[in-house]
């Protein structure tokens, strides 16, 4: 069901400021396969400051810089999934990709980074790819770089890359 707030289909402004959106307006992408992503428009200092860090730590700088948004309702088509995330390669619909996060993740360390580091992944091997071995190996390897921090890791021994000498 089209939420009534949105009169038009693609990039409807949100006109009535609620508390939440005083500072951040609305916009809805449906993209050409019908998924609705309602995000907001501006960009989020953090999450993107963590998209620049994870693609060092994880990527060597390897992935193009993508626009990172807290999302308030991400519905993926064909099943009207209600996603947690979504990274939007672009289409004839929405020209520039995006990676959107649900904001209900926002400040649940290290869930946001968790989901974030999936849409990178998904940046990295293609749209073409979904979550099968190619995904299933990269993911592994993006998490060994990250000493597997965004899993809740965060006080495990550290790697070395030095040869083990003992
Ligand atoms: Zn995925």
């Amino acid at each position: 069901m089209v939420d009534p707030r949105f009169d038009s289909p693609h990039h409807a402004v949100l006109g009535r400021a609620t508390w939440l959106i005083q500072t951040n307006d609305l916009v809805e992408d449906v993209t050409e396969n019908g998924s609705r992503i309602r995000r907001f428009n501006r960009l989020d200092l953090h999450l993107n400051s963590c998209y620049a860090i994870l693609n060092k730590q994880c990527f060597n700088n390897a992935l193009p810089g993508i626009p990172v948004y807290w999302a308030e309702h991400i519905d993926i088509q064909p099943d009207h999934l209600h996603s947690n995330a979504v990274y939007v390669p672009g289409d004839s619909v929405i020209k520039d990709p995006y990676i959107a996060i649900d904001d209900c993740l926002a400040g649940k360390y290290p869930l946001d980074q968790l989901c974030l580091l999936h849409e990178m992944v998904h940046v990295r091997i293609g749209p073409e790819f979904d979550h099968g071995e190619v995904f299933i190996a990269e993911f592994k390897r993006a998490l060994d770089a990250n000493k597997w921090e965004v899993m809740g890791c965060i006080d495990a021994p550290r790697f070395s890359s030095a040869p083990n000498s003992g």
